[in-house]
């Protein structure tokens, strides 16, 4: 039997024992966001000038010019489509498409938190009717109709939070607009344009740097809604922070309406130009898919581990989610490797389950994961056999 035993009180009290340090990952981020942010990356900070300068200069106003021109050439934008970028993250997003991009009415899928949370804070908004359709956590809920029933569909591409990946379909046809939050796959996942009117992210996921920004890739339509919206809108409430219309205009200018962080905007200039050099989207999409493969043949092969998602065609290529056996406690695993600087691998915790949660964002590498697999044994083994 491996861990040891403590004497507490004359009784005996099993510890358990963290791998060895030749079983370690190289690396051992593999949170779902924030994630790894590659040495490479960090080491371009150290030296950047632009640090500690105006974001309306030159400097730093070409590393917004290299991140909109790095990710129209990764995502193969077709010629209309553009880039807005602002400070808040996907969560100021929700707030930014319910002030300039709705007109009345939305059709939500809820299937998660993330969706849940998007589908709330329309809801608060009074000028929109939200209708949502919905599924358990671990299922996949589309919005999908043959005749328009709203002006905005929208659906999360990957539910982080329960690891259930949407297909990528135009939610109705006609002037509704399709709007994705692609927060935690954009960048590691190839995009088909006419599908989708609004395509939002952060950076802190697949692209590797901090939180603190929303990038959002729109098509021709949903920019002429932004102008439909701005000019038509009435007593709706519309600060400038959630106006899209100066977001797009100040992207225009390679700026942002307020002073954005320099060192977010850094990162994710180095790992857009990363992604390129690595092959792209294709080559993102394949490395992605790889480590959650590891992940899925491991838990196959395992009688105490599960996929929570059980279809898999549902099953997303970024966050893996595996549910244990009682006996194998995911948190005490989280914190045993934890120890050993081993992060982030435990479940949503808003979910509640006996859960671990793996990501394969581009830039953890699949040796990783599979090394991490193996801790996972050697930790899981004291908690079956003890
Ligand atoms: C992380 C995440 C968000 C929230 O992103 P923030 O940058 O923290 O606002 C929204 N949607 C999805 C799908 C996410 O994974």
């Amino acid at each position: 039997m491996r861990g040891k035993h403590l004497w507490i009180y004359g009784y005996p009290v099993k510890t358990i024992l963290p791998p060895p340090p030749e079983m370690l990952p190289a690396d051992g981020h593999f949170g779902s966001g924030p994630s790894r942010i590659r040495p490479e990356q960090v080491r371009v900070l150290a030296t950047a000038s632009e640090l500690g300068t105006s974001h309306r200069k030159p400097a730093v106003k070409s590393r917004v010019h290299g991140i909109r021109e790095g990710l129209a050439e990764l995502f193969s934008l077709p010629t209309g489509y553009e880039i807005a970028i602002g400070n808040g993250g996907a969560t100021a997003f929700w707030s930014v498409a319910a002030a300039s991009l709705v007109r009345s009415s939305t059709k939500n899928a809820v299937f998660g938190e993330f969706g849940g949370k998007c589908a709330a804070d329309w809801q608060a908004a009074d000028w929109i009717h939200v209708e949502t359709v919905r599924a358990d956590p671990g299922k996949l809920a589309t919005v999908q109709d043959q005749v328009a029933q709203a002006d905005v569909y929208a659906y999360p591409q990957n539910e982080t939070s329960t690891g259930v990946q949407s297909p990528l379909y135009r939610g109705a046809p006609g002037d509704a607009l399709t709007v994705v939050d692609a927060t935690s796959i954009a960048g590691a996942v190839t995009v088909d344009w006419d599908l989708v009117d609004t395509y939002y992210f952060s950076p802190q996921k697949c692209l590797g740097s901090e939180g603190g920004l929303w990038l959002a890739v729109l098509s021709p339509a949903a920019i002429e809604r932004v102008e439909e919206v701005a000019a038509n809108r009435g007593s709706r409430f519309m600060p400038s922070f959630l106006n899209l219309s100066t977001a797009l205009k100040q992207s225009r200018l390679d700026q942002t309406l307020n002073t954005p962080a320099i060192a977010t905007l850094i990162l994710l200039d180095e790992q857009v130009r990363w992604l390129l050099d690595q092959g792209g989207l294709a080559a993102a999409q394949a490395k992605a898919s790889a480590g959650a493969r590891a992940v899925s043949d491991w838990a196959d092969q395992r009688d105490w581990a599960r996929m929570f998602v059980e279809d898999p065609e549902h099953r997303s290529i970024v966050t893996s989610t595996v549910d244990l056996a009682p006996e194998v406690s995911a948190d005490e695993i989280a914190k045993t490797l934890h120890e050993v600087g081993v992060h982030d691998i435990e479940g949503y915790r808003g979910l509640g389950r006996n859960q671990l949660r793996i990501a394969s964002f581009p830039s953890v590498e699949t040796e990783d994961i599979k090394a991490l697999l193996n801790c996972v044994d050697f930790v899981a083994s004291q908690m079956i056999i003890a």
